[in-house]
């Protein structure tokens, strides 16, 4: 029996992590179930899954999850905060991660997990961006199995055959091809992007997702994202790391050798695949998702990313060459200015605006340690956020 932690339970992945996991009891078992302040939305997940502990990330809300938790008749134990999360991830009550929390705000937790050598299913892709290489070296060093979510980066890992060399990197790997639906605003030039909203930005034509990554897929960040995170999880550089666009979003990604051979993995675009790879891995379990009917499917497109439309992806690639502190300033100042977009205050081409601004104001330093990589962290958000004004 698999004993899972569900971090961002009430989250997008986190309800089809749920679904998965619901469907194999006797197999699997939702043992932790943390949010970070949808107290009501956690204890109704607690009624359904009955697990040993639930987490509220705002101490704040503790009492209310308590009472909560007592008045379904629940006997979960309540915790809240970040310290109490990263003890029950670390301690006997999971053996296995689902980490899935949005932003930044996910780096504690997975690094609690891969420290105690969990197997973790990795979704919260900012953790990878902000701290790559400390979160892999103290994974391999604990012995912890990251099983990338992301579906890219687990169709990359269903791919490629289960033996690594030991510098971590795959033998004759020659490159990777990332496949990017180009979000709703595809074939848009710039202009057309200057008065776009919110509402327009989260209405994703292929998947449905939680509102940061969604305005990510809009500006094409996300993928910008994913090319870092393919470069810790898969240990090859930028410029072997390739974005397609892919409007059907039924290829998940590429990888092609050196000798030739290109293999793709395809399915329906949702997340349980993805989740029921890494809950059963190496086995196979059903996920609910349907198989993919080509013929119903019709035709598969393929197109270059507009980089003119879409700068924030050649911003990642730029933070990426750059090293050290820049992939953490990136994410920092993105997730600010996208916060900043959903609330109306800027304008959605100020995201990559705001972005470039903080990596040309902030210059790189070696990323010698975690406190280096939360202080460039920081310093972005207080130079993004003190910017705003100045992009409508
Ligand atoms: P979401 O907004 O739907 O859910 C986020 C979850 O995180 C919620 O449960 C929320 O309560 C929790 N949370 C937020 N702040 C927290 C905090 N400080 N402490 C604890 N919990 C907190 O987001 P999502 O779409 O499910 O995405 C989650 C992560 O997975 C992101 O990193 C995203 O990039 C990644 N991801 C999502 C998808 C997808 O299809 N949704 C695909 C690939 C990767
Ligand atoms: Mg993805």
């Amino acid at each position: 029996m698999r004993h899972i932690a569900v971090l961002g339970a009430t989250g997008s992945i986190g309800s089809s992590a749920l679904d998965v996991i619901a469907r194999h009891p006797d197999r699997l078992r939702a043992s932790v179930l943390a949010a970070g302040r949808q107290v009501d939305a956690l204890v109704t997940l607690c009624v359904r899954h009955a697990p040993q502990h639930a987490v509220i990330a705002d101490p704040a809300l503790f009492a209310s999850l308590r009472d909560g938790l007592a008045d379904a008749g629940l006997r979960t134990q309540a915790h809240a905060g970040d310290e109490a999360l990263q003890q029950l991830v670390a301690g006997d009550a999971c053996d296995t991660v689902v980490a899935a929390i949005v932003g930044a705000a996910g780096l504690p937790s997975t690094l609690a997990a891969a420290r105690a050598g969990k197997r973790l299913l990795l979704a919260n892709k900012e953790s990878l961006v902000l701290a790559g290489e400390l979160l892999t070296a103290i994974a391999r060093d604990a012995g912890a199995t990251i099983i990338p979510i992301d579906s890219e980066h687990n169709a990359i890992f269903q791919c490629l055959p289960s033996t690594r060399e030991l510098n971590g990197t795959h033998a004759g790997l020659r490159r990777i091809l990332l496949t990017a639906s180009g979000g709703p605003f595809r074939g848009h030039a710039r202009e057309q992007l200057l008065e776009v909203t919110p509402a327009q930005a989260i209405a994703h034509p292929k998947w449905s997702m939680g509102p940061k990554i969604s305005v990510d897929s809009a500006t094409l960040m996300n993928k910008g994202l994913e090319v870092i995170e393919a470069h810790h999880l898969f240990g090859l550089p930028g410029d072997r790391i390739d974005v397609l666009v892919h409007p059907q979003s039924l290829v998940h990604s590429l990888v092609e050798f050196v000798d030739g051979s290109m293999l793709a993995q395809l399915g329906l675009p949702d997340m349980r695949t993805a989740l029921a790879v890494g809950l059963a891995w190496p086995e196979r379990v059903e996920s609910g998702v349907a198989g993919l009917d080509l013929l119903a499917q019709g035709r598969l497109d393929f197109e270059p990313p507009d980089p003119d439309a879409f700068p924030c992806l050649r911003l990642a690639y730029a933070a990426l060459d750059a090293g050290g502190t820049a992939p953490a300033i990136l994410n920092a100042a993105n997730e600010i200015a996208v916060s900043a977009f959903l609330q109306g205050q800027v304008g959605f081409l100020s995201i990559p605006a705001l972005v470039e601004d903080a990596l040309a104001a902030l210059p790189p330093v070696p990323a010698t340690s975690l406190d280096v990589l939360r202080d460039a962290d920081a310093r972005a958000r207080r130079h993004t956020s003190s910017s705003l004004s100045r992009h409508p």
